[in-house]
């Protein structure tokens, strides 16, 4: 990445302050259900206290709208991190700005961790006030950016407070950057991308982008089901979004003008209704001809294709479900293109899973070890595909 990093600066005993994204899930009793985030944070953390830094780390939870929310406190995340770090001293602080949280800030020794309360108590945090972003960036020396499910948001904690700090990524952010830089702009060919999910208009930019880079496109899950009617198949009562046919025809003749293949399902899971343990129906081919049947999951003969597709590419993006896979009937395609991602991996390809619903198929499908990158930023990796900038990044130190 061509932008500095941790590593690139002196840390030694620097006040550090780190935004990282602990927006973590909690349960009714404010137990966290997934310390993935946390996690994920762990190696720049342990990487500055090798420093003898003294970090203040700085995050959101939920959305609490500008007010402070007792239950979208950081509190938890405090507990899981002293749990974390058993022999540093962990403190919580109960605001993220103000006289309080100035003096902690000011006393804290090298090789502390300081947490400050929920950004997003202050509805300056989602308007990037800049007053708010200063009095932030007063309470260190240096800006850490390691907050990658937050980076393609321009707040104060994300891109305001960098003009205040010298700003530099964090590990987190740099492998994620990595890793979809490198498979994006500069991968090993052939470059396979697999898109699925709800929708079409969700995904338009990002195929509009990988259309300029990809050797082949793979389409799955519901938003396939706009471009086989987009070619004239007969797709019974599966989920369609009209407006989008014309577009869908556009998307396909450039892939065509420009000779890359993009793979719809040939076969498909269907049922007469979206239940978890409804009756399935397995299409011939990829016309539905019974219009009361829905399209729930892709086909086996499309596993096949998708599969041998998978093996075939040197380079794979994934980004979205190939069907309903939180109902275990209908999950087997995207487990499966899951499984064949691992696989491909093993075989010397470079696999990139982003978005939230990929990332729990691999998991659910237990390969998410087996895969060479899976990102921790749902928005952020889809805006990075659609080539986007992403504020949060461009604002930190060029190498
Ligand atoms: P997205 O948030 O755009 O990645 O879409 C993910 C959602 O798309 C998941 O909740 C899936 O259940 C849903 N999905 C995938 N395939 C289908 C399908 N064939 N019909 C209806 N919903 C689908």
């Amino acid at each position: 990445m061509n932008k500095k990093n941790v590593k690139d600066i002196d840390l030694k005993n620097k006040k550090v302050l780190v935004r990282v994204d602990f927006n973590v899930p909690l349960d009714e009793n404010l137990n966290i259900t997934s310390d993935k985030r946390i996690i994920a944070a762990v190696p720049t953390i342990e990487y500055l206290l090798e420093q003898n830094a003294a970090i203040i780390l700085m995050s959101h939870l939920g959305r609490p709208k500008g007010e402070f929310v007792e239950k979208m406190s950081l509190k938890p995340v405090a507990k899981r991190l002293q749990e974390i770090f058993k022999d540093r001293k962990i403190i919580m602080a109960d605001d993220c700005i103000g006289e309080k949280v100035e003096s902690l800030a000011k006393n804290l020794k090298s090789g502390e961790i300081l947490l400050l309360e929920n950004l997003r108590f202050y509805k300056e945090e989602e308007k990037n006030d800049p007053f708010f972003a200063k009095k932030l960036a007063s309470l260190g020396e240096i800006f850490v950016e390691d907050a990658f499910g937050a980076v393609h948001r321009a707040h104060a904690s994300t891109e305001g407070i960098t003009k205040y700090l010298p700003s530099i990524a964090g590990l987190l952010v740099e492998k994620e950057l990595e890793y979809l830089g490198n498979s994006v702009n500069n991968p090993k060919r052939p470059f396979l991308a697999i898109l699925g999910g709800a929708k079409v208009s969700d995904k338009i930019n990002v195929i509009e982008n990988l259309l300029k880079k990809v050797d082949s496109l793979i389409i799955g899950g519901a938003m396939a089901y706009t471009f086989l009617k987009a070619e004239g198949k007969n797709i019974g009562a599966s989920r369609v979004e009209e407006d989008k046919i014309d577009l869908a025809k556009d998307l396909l003749k450039k892939a065509k003008d420009k000779g890359i293949k993009i793979l719809l399902p040939l076969d498909h899971v269907c049922a007469k209704e979206f239940k978890e343990d409804a009756e399935s129906f397995i299409t011939d081919d990829c016309n539905i001809t019974d219009s009361s049947l829905m399209a729930l999951d892709i086909g086996p003969k499309t596993i096949e294709m998708y599969r041998n597709e998978i093996l075939k590419s040197k380079t794979i993006v994934n980004n979205g479900p190939m069907g309903v896979f939180e109902f275990k009937k209908f999950a087997t395609g995207t487990i499966e293109v899951s499984k064949a991602l691992a696989e491909a991996t093993r075989l010397g390809a470079i696999t990139v899973v982003g978005g939230g619903d990929s990332a729990s198929a691999v998991k659910k499908a237990g390969v998410d070890k087996l895969v060479s990158h899976v990102s921790t930023g749902g928005g952020a990796s889809l805006e990075f595909l659609e080539g986007k900038a992403l504020p949060g990044v461009v604002s930190l130190l060029d190498k």
